[in-house]
């Protein structure tokens, strides 16, 4: 028998959250975004739960080229674009759009040899300062690609800072309406939080990540808890071992905890490199055997230490969620003072993935 960690992965689930998603911005096409091995869920494993989708976005030609291999042949969108010239006759021969965020890439369309024209997304800097051209720099990219033989359709695309607040998106909605000045360009504006609670930004296409994959873009389990989103992936395993402690017994790494009165102890075979936090301090939530309880004590490599005081019917071989419908992981990665996204992706390549 092998160890028993393993991440589920619920494909029902994934249909839908893109369901809800659909009835989010019911006027919108929409970009499933796949980037990071579809959050760390295996994008070779999970894109046929999300064929009803208009298209699916990435950043990886390798990613792109395994879902044509694999028979999506409808709209792929690279959301950084191309990151070298040499690249451009793979996006030709593939078919994928892609985004335009700096002129050397404009210099490279013009002397691209292209069997057909493919489309763009021009890319317009909101004010985060990561990619794209200023507003006032946009009509002079838009007309200067617009006149160019290999380039097709162009759609306006920005992405926000703070789209988890509520006052976040209106100052660079401003700056997307000055750039789009003068333009009759659809536009693709919003990641998940606009989704969910922009509308005013939804626009022609939308472009969600992580309510795909039920969790939440601001971290917080409850602002998404009456949306209906389900998660996606639940990471399990079992108690190996179990200690009986005295008063003042230290447990794990450093004694980081110590018993206050007589406490059983589970052993759970899960640890950092599974993919489980390091830095989840005792108290972060687990559920053992039908209970919710926590850790206690430092996460090792390859397990951690749970406390069994609500759980006296727990012992060896009892089941364990890390995360997934009991425990949330948006709750233990703010206990662990980062986002689900991060831990969602940090699924370590070891641990066995079974698909539901
Ligand atoms: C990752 C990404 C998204 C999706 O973000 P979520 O917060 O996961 O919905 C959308 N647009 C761009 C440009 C991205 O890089």
């Amino acid at each position: 028998m092998s160890r028993p960690i393993v991440a589920t992965i619920n494909q029902q689930a994934l249909r839908h959250n893109l369901a809800i998603v659909r009835r989010a911005a019911p006027h919108s096409r929409v970009w499933s975004v796949v980037k990071a091995n579809a959050y760390g869920h295996g994008i070779a494993r999970i894109w046929q739960s999300l064929a009803e989708t208009d298209g699916f976005a990435l950043l990886n030609l390798e990613e792109a080229i395994l879902l044509r291999d694999q028979g999506w042949n409808k709209p792929i969108l690279l959301l950084e674009g191309f990151f070298h010239e040499q690249d451009l006759p793979l996006i030709d021969r593939y078919r994928l759009t892609t985004s335009v965020h700096s002129n050397w890439q404009i210099k490279a369309l013009a002397n691209a040899q292209l069997s057909a024209p493919i489309d763009l997304y021009v890319k317009v800097n909101s004010g985060m300062n990561r990619l794209g051209f200023r507003p006032e720099q946009i009509n002079g990219v838009w007309q200067k690609l617009r006149a160019l033989k290999n380039v097709g359709d162009m759609t306006l695309m920005a992405h926000f800072a703070d789209a988890e607040n509520p006052e976040g998106i209106i100052e660079p909605m401003q700056r997307i309406e000055r750039a789009a000045e003068g333009l009759s360009a659809p536009r693709s504006l919003s990641n998940s939080a606009c989704t969910l609670w922009h509308p005013e930004a939804h626009y022609d296409w939308v472009r969600p990540g992580i309510v795909l994959y039920g969790a939440s873009p601001s971290g917080d389990w409850q602002d998404i808890a009456s949306s209906g989103l389900q998660p996606v992936m639940s990471l399990t395993s079992e108690i190996i071992g179990v200690q009986q402690l005295n008063p003042g017994d230290g447990v794990g790494y450093g004694y980081r905890y110590h018993a206050q009165q007589a406490q059983r102890i589970g052993v759970v075979a899960c640890g950092y490199a599974d993919g489980y936090p390091r830095h989840a301090p005792s108290g972060t939530p687990v559920w053992v055997d039908g209970v919710v309880t926590q850790v206690v004590g430092a996460v090792s490599m390859d397990m951690i230490t749970v406390d069994l005081t609500p759980c006296p019917q727990a012992g060896i071989g009892s089941k364990v969620e890390l995360w997934g419908d009991q425990v949330k992981i948006d709750q233990v990665a703010k206990a662990a003072g980062t986002v689900g996204y991060e831990l969602m992706c940090a699924l370590a390549p070891r641990v066995p993935v079974e698909v539901i």
